[in-house]
């Protein structure tokens, strides 16, 4: 009854229930609710296999423990662009094999379809036959690969992230990790355009490449004033937006000063009176290390490790960090607890034997993100020592 009353409570409001939704597929929804009043867990790690499929793959039971359906995960186009026609194949995989339910967005970056158990090789076959695609993206791999939509829909976007993502999963060095567990834990990539970072990867990815530049921002003086006369834009206000105190307003001239040597790219001028502050023409891509939401020692944001010029410049990096990974962190420890355990020095030999002479993390080209006032006392601290 009680649970009952809790889906009440989740159905009720004027926005869309994804309760309401559920109680159109088969999922029953009486177990669903025994299930959230008592906190089970609906996972069955490790109890269903596929022959041939190594990840992506996971047994979910309803929350009496009666019912089991199959969620499969599958790799998503970057930034999830879908045309129309592979939406239909999905639904007619899905209408075979499945229990009426589709995520299109799950927070794992998947595609996931959920499906009934004793059809689950034939629908292996029918995701790679009928949509072209595979099933991945759980257990100790490389997953969940997530861009912002970037240069496709968005003004910001600094770096082609969605180029980004295909280069970097398809490279023979990430692609062969994909299906095998090799790895203590998981290892995620993300790829944000700006350091507005859309695809959350300062605090979900244990690679997060977010594009920034060198410097201060691009100011067009006379579109400035011209959007301060028309009230668009206040110049104060502009001026107390920014967190590292880099812009003066000279009254006197009408002009915007940006102090590029202070600026910690926080993308609130930019957001205010965009397009007259722009971001900077010398454009690199912050590679950071070691975020996730759950680990070994908890919660992490990642690490600002260099800026570089291309995605290429990457893999080096990641085929050797990969490789100290697998030789140093125990099971169930992510990236980010590698580096608490052994020190950034982990992180920094590995730069400098794949990355010389690129910019290195300091403070100063550090993204704001990653030095903000959300770090915790004990993170600032880590930090500080590290460098
Ligand atoms: Fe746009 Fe930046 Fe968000 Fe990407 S991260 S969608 S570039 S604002």
């Amino acid at each position: 009854e009680r649970g009952m009353k809790m889906l009440e409570y989740l159905e009720g409001g004027p926005w869309p229930s994804y309760v309401a939704e559920l109680r159109k597929t088969k999922y029953p929804i009486e177990a669903y609710a025994e299930g959230l009043a008592k906190k089970y867990t609906p996972w069955l790690s490790g109890s269903f296999r596929v022959r041939y499929v190594f990840s992506g793959i996971l047994a979910r039971r309803s929350r009496d423990g009666k019912f089991v359906e199959i969620h499969f995960r599958t790799y998503v186009p970057a930034g999830r662009f879908y045309s129309t026609s592979y939406l239909r194949k999905v639904v007619e995989v899905a209408k075979r094999y499945g229990i009426g339910l589709l995520e299109l967005g799950g927070n794992t970056g998947a595609l996931v379809l959920n499906m009934i158990a004793e059809k689950a090789d034939e629908a292996v076959d029918a995701i790679r036959t009928i949509m072209g695609s595979d099933v991945g993206g759980s257990g100790d791999t490389f997953r969940e690969f997530y861009a912002c939509p970037g240069p496709a829909l968005c003004e910001f976007a600094l770096y082609d992230t969605l180029h980004a993502m295909d280069y970097i999963r398809s490279h023979p060095a990430i692609y062969r990790y994909l299906n095998t567990q090799m790895f203590p834990y998981k290892i995620k990539f993300k790829f944000s355009g700006c350091p507005m970072d859309c695809a959350t990867a300062n605090s979900r990815a244990d690679f997060a490449l977010i594009g920034t530049w060198v410097g201060a921002p691009e100011v067009d003086q006379g579109l400035f004033r011209k959007m301060v006369e028309e009230g668009k834009i206040n110049p104060k206000e502009i001026v107390d937006s920014c967190p590292s105190k880099a812009i003066i307003w000279d009254e006197e001239k009408k002009e915007l000063r940006i102090d590029g040597s202070k600026c910690l790219k926080a993308m609130n001028c930019i957001r205010r009176a965009f397009p007259a502050i722009k971001p900077g023409k010398n454009r690199k891509i912050a590679l950071l290390i070691g975020a996730h939401a759950q680990g070994h020692f908890g919660p992490k944001l990642a690490k600002a490790v260099a800026l570089l010029d291309s995605i290429e410049e990457v893999i080096p990096f990641a085929e050797e960090l990969v490789n100290k990974y697998m030789e140093l962190a125990p099971r169930r420890h992510r990236i980010g607890d590698m580096i608490i355990r052994r020190g950034f020095k982990v992180i920094s030999e590995v730069a400098d034997k794949t990355l010389p002479n690129k910019p290195r993390g300091t403070p100063s080209t550090h993204l704001r993100i990653s030095i903000g006032a959300v770090l915790t006392d004990d993170e600032r601290r880590l930090y500080e020592d590290w460098s």
